[in-house]
């Protein structure tokens, strides 16, 4: 079964000890048990018990620590099992995962950067069991990073200055190393620094959410900064800023996912064994229906989750395709994660409010994962960049297998310039969808060629591509067609029956019709534009024995298959 069962833990490790952590872990949150975590939860207590098992049992310094700064051949930063990883914080609670999340942030400044003291002093760090901030958000300037006033002075004596403000910024109660983004005074130029939260020059403003992470506004204060203390300036720090973003924000859909796969058991074991009018609630055709989706959509988030893990780890300064896989985890399987939770909410309807349900954290927590580190738009509209090569200049590239070797993904803390989106090359999609004889792949392989065509014959107008709102209903329709060649790409390594890929495929062409009567309903959307949306609405193949047989044999099947122990 591709969805995580920490009563069956049974992925693939080549080695050991990374089966070990998660174990570990797994093992940890079910000796909590449900009712503490939701305490927990509602105290807004500090997970300080959390981060002594972490340091006690070097997890975070083992899975942060890329091996040339490792203490043992375990420490790498590998993707494969940091996934898992992220998936597991999160089907427990958002709140530990996200402690994990700002660490993977604050790091990636100072792995990528050139300076070994700082290296080697986040090493030490992790393994005594520190945590890491990233402080690169501003109040006033959101998205706008351009506009950072957090400002680096040079001082008389050769050390500099930093004063400034940084708002959102979590972890930073406790982080000995916060990897701070600022701009050196009276000029341009970006620079990344670290401070230290016990520095008397440093100061802890407040935590600006009522949660029990800590997302923390600071100050510094004529806070002291050596050049020993400077991870990077000018267009490393700026490349350094983005980069780290590309590594992190990959994460927020292994959230989503964790978070869906618990609400999951956690809705069928209650449908299923909810008695009305003398039938169980999973009698009623719309809960089938409501449930089938949910699962073939979870499903496709992993899938299009793992799928994407495999083109980061293998990045190269040739084959830079995760940058288009990559926000779209983001954009993309966040979202999805949205629309599973709203489906199994409608299935369990009063239940969801239950303060001792794993739900009523689920139902709040997924809404976060599209609005952080780059809201959906900001990620559609970076997209977008890659829709002409992607859809007219294909090039070849070596085939692809799964990528879980035991490997430090050293390309990460590498990335280079971040430039040039628009030259990168893409394989071509057809491929995947060729690959493949099922009737609602075939559907949406017409809506694929109409949107073809629509951007061939009637191209959006200089006003169009400038109109935000216009673009991101266009976007829409282009992340569904990166969505599904991955999902194909990746069904037959996980070995995803047929029933089930036709499955996913039905839920597919359904929201491609719906963005494409968006796209028609747009203000600017011209007559000829408006003729071709049309032409995209299409109804799935109904097949009812595919159906029930996904919806008895996957979907049905999980009753009773995972319950948190109290
Ligand atoms: C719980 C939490 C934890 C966080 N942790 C951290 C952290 O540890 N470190 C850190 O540095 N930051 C952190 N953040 C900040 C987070 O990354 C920002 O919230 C996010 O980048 C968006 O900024 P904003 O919410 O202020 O939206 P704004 O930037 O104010 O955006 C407003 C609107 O404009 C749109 N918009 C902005 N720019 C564009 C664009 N280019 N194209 C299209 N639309 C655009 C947005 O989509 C949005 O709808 C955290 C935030 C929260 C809530």
């Amino acid at each position: 079964m591709i969805l995580l069962n920490p009563h069956q833990h049974n992925r693939n490790y080549p080695d050991e000890p990374s089966r070990e952590i998660m174990r570990k872990t797994i093992a940890w949150f079910e000796q909590r048990g449900k009712r503490k975590i939701k305490e927990d939860d509602h105290a807004r207590a500090w997970y300080g018990d959390f981060l002594e098992f972490i340091k006690e049992e070097k997890i975070f310094a083992t899975l942060l620590t890329p091996s040339q700064y490792g203490a043992d051949e375990n420490y790498r930063w590998d993707t494969w099992r940091n996934c898992e990883f992220n998936e597991i914080l999160a089907f427990y609670g958002l709140a530990y995962w996200y402690t994990w999340q700002v660490s993977i942030l604050g790091l990636g400044p100072i792995w990528m950067s050139q300076n070994e003291i700082l290296k080697e002093r986040a090493a030490q760090l992790l393994r005594e069991g520190a945590v890491f901030a990233f402080g690169l958000s501003e109040r006033e300037h959101g998205a706008d990073i351009y506009s950072t006033e957090m400002s680096l002075a040079l001082q008389p004596d050769g050390t500099y200055s930093a004063n400034g403000e940084k708002y959102y910024i979590g972890n930073a109660n406790v982080a000995p190393m916060v990897s701070t983004f600022g701009k050196m005074a009276g000029s341009d130029e970006y620079v990344f620094f670290v401070a230290d939260y016990r520095q008397g020059e440093y100061e802890l403003i407040k935590n600006v959410t009522a949660s029990q992470n800590y997302v923390g506004q600071y100050q510094l204060k004529d806070y002291p900064i050596a050049e020993d203390d400077i991870l990077s300036m000018g267009q490393a720090a700026w490349d350094s800023a983005l980069n780290t973003v590309n590594v992190g924000k990959y994460n927020l859909g292994w959230a989503s996912i964790g978070i869906c796969t618990h609400a999951f058991y956690e809705a069928i074991n209650h449908a299923a064994n909810r008695r009305l009018y003398d039938m169980y609630v999973t009698d009623f055709p719309h809960v089938v229906q409501m449930f089938t989706d949910a699962y073939a959509r979870l499903v496709a988030m992993k899938l299009f989750a793992l799928r994407a893990a495999d083109y980061m780890r293998a990045a190269s300064p040739e084959d830079r395709r995760y940058l288009l896989y990559n926000p779209m985890v983001k954009m993309k399987v966040t979202t999805q994660g949205e629309e599973v939770i709203n489906l199994l909410w409608d299935v369990i309807a009063a239940k969801g409010f239950e303060k001792d349900t794993y739900f009523e954290m689920a139902a709040r927590d997924i809404r976060a994962l599209p609005k952080l580190e780059g809201t959906v738009h900001v990620n559609i509209a970076l997209i977008v960049k890659f829709m002409p090569n992607f859809f007219f200049n294909h090039t070849e590239y070596p085939d692809l297998p799964k990528q879980d070797s035991p490997q430090n993904d050293d390309f990460l803390f590498d990335q280079g310039p971040t430039r040039g989106l628009s030259k990168i090359l893409f394989h071509d999609y057809g491929k995947a969808y060729n690959s493949y004889n099922l009737p609602n792949i075939e559907i949406f392989k017409e809506q694929i060629e109409v949107l073809k065509e629509f951007l061939m014959m009637a191209t959006p107008d200089e006003a169009q591509r400038k109109d935000i709102d216009f673009l991101l209903t266009l976007g829409e329709l282009f992340a569904l067609v990166v969505y599904g060649q991955l999902i194909l790409e990746n069904a037959p390594i996980y070995e995803i029956d047929e029933a089930l890929i036709d499955q996913i495929f039905d839920f597919m062409v359904r929201d491609f019709s719906k963005f494409a009567l968006q796209l028609y309903s747009k203000p600017i959307s011209t007559p000829a534009q408006m003729d071709y949306c049309q032409r995209m609405l299409r109804k799935p193949n109904v097949d009812e024995k595919r159906y029930q047989q996904v919806w008895k044999e996957q979907v049905y099947a999980l009753k009773d298959l995972y319950e948190m122990k109290p």
